[in-house]
């Protein structure tokens, strides 16, 4: 008799949903990602009690028929790659197929949705991982999820959780990332019933940045526009009087993904090393765009974490822009450079 057996879907899933869900925030983080994914151009969320309580995401997107409804929740269901080469041109936020399995496995899950143009929708209720009723439910084109008690079935990882107001405030800053990343798109955000952000489509970043931090802070950015042979840098980045004293200011962006990158972090302070006090931060908004091969998303369950071909690239042409756009000398010759 062996010793070894194949874990139950249930068991592995749950599992694994450690990895990809860590607190309300990155549930909502899967969720606007499969919005956007989905064309929505308007995305409503509201949390209840930091997004322990409940979440609820609503986006004007394509929507599923019913087979796709319950085919989402399963393990490697993705409707974006078709093969292992389809990874190195990801052009989708989403490609892993785990996040829906991992939000259904550890919450209680409506999800309701409809193909625009369709005479009836789809409702699924799901409790921890399991199919408990699916049936035809009227609902306006697109897909709503309601997620109730995160982690019921996981105490120990329940009790990670921060306070209501710490887990709303990463919710609010999440949103406000992906708001900066799509100025087209309109977003609105709720936490118990009061309005925490809300803004409509527009045109660019600059009106978007507007929308999101006031007049006030965009007259203390420099704007930048750069590009150095296949690294494209853009957005905006503090004149030398703003200082912060962590880095909750910054906003950085790979190829429209929003990223916690060290070396992007690194090539921000490199360009302000002999503008700012030690121990002072800059704040800005960078969209780097490089080519996707140029690129690995696919390092971290989460996709918060990005890997460069060519790192030395990507560093200085972000410090370039950086200091071009102060108006400092360069720190770095200009292109051809090696690696
Ligand atoms: P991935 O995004 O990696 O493909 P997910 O588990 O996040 O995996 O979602 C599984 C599939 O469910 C997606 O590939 C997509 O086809 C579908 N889906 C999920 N959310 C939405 C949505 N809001 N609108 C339309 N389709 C969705
Ligand atoms: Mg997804």
């Amino acid at each position: 008799m062996s010793k070894i057996r194949i874990l139950p879907d249930v068991v592995a899933n749950r599992i694994a949903a450690g990895e990809v869900v860590e607190r309300p925030a990155s549930i909502i983080k899967e969720c606007l990602e499969n919005a956007l994914d989905a064309n929505a151009q308007q995305i409503d969320i509201a949390i209840a009690r930091g997004g322990k309580e409940s979440i609820r995401i609503r986006d004007d997107g394509e929507g599923m028929t019913r087979d796709d409804a319950l085919l989402a929740f399963e393990r490697h269901a993705t409707s974006k790659i078709r093969s292992a080469e389809d990874l190195t041109s990801i052009q989708t936020f989403g490609f892993r197929g785990e996040a829906l399995a991992a939000i259904g496995s550890v919450t209680r899950v409506t999800l309701t949705t409809k193909l625009h143009g369709a005479t009836s929708g789809t409702e699924v209720f799901i409790e921890g991982g399991k199919i408990r009723h699916v049936r035809d439910a009227a609902a306006p084109g697109g897909t709503e999820l309601v997620l109730r008690d995160l982690f019921f079935n996981l105490p120990a990882r329940r009790k990670f959780l921060k306070t209501d107001a710490t887990e709303a405030f990463h919710i609010t800053n999440l949103v406000t990332h992906y708001a900066l990343a799509n100025p087209t798109r309109g977003f609105t955000l709720e936490h118990n019933g009061r309005q925490v952000l809300a803004v409509t489509a527009t045109t660019d970043l600059r009106a978007r940045a507007y929308q999101l931090f006031g007049a006030n802070l965009l007259d203390n950015l420099a704007a930048l526009d750069f590009a150095q042979a296949d690294v494209n840098v853009r957005g905006f980045a503090s004149r030398p009087h703003v200082q912060r004293t962590n880095r909750d200011g910054q906003y950085l962006f790979v190829n429209g993904r929003f990223v916690r990158d060290k070396l992007i972090g690194r090539a921000l302070s490199d360009a302000y090393r002999n503008i700012l006090p030690p121990g002072a931060f800059p704040s800005a908004m960078l969209f780097v765009e490089v080519p996707p091969d140029m690129v690995d998303v696919n390092v971290h369950p989460q996709k918060t974490e990005v890997r460069f071909r060519a790192p030395q690239r990507v560093l200085e042409s972000i410090t370039a822009a950086v200091q071009r756009a102060l108006g400092v000398e360069p720190k770095f010759a200009p292109f051809p450079a090696t690696s």
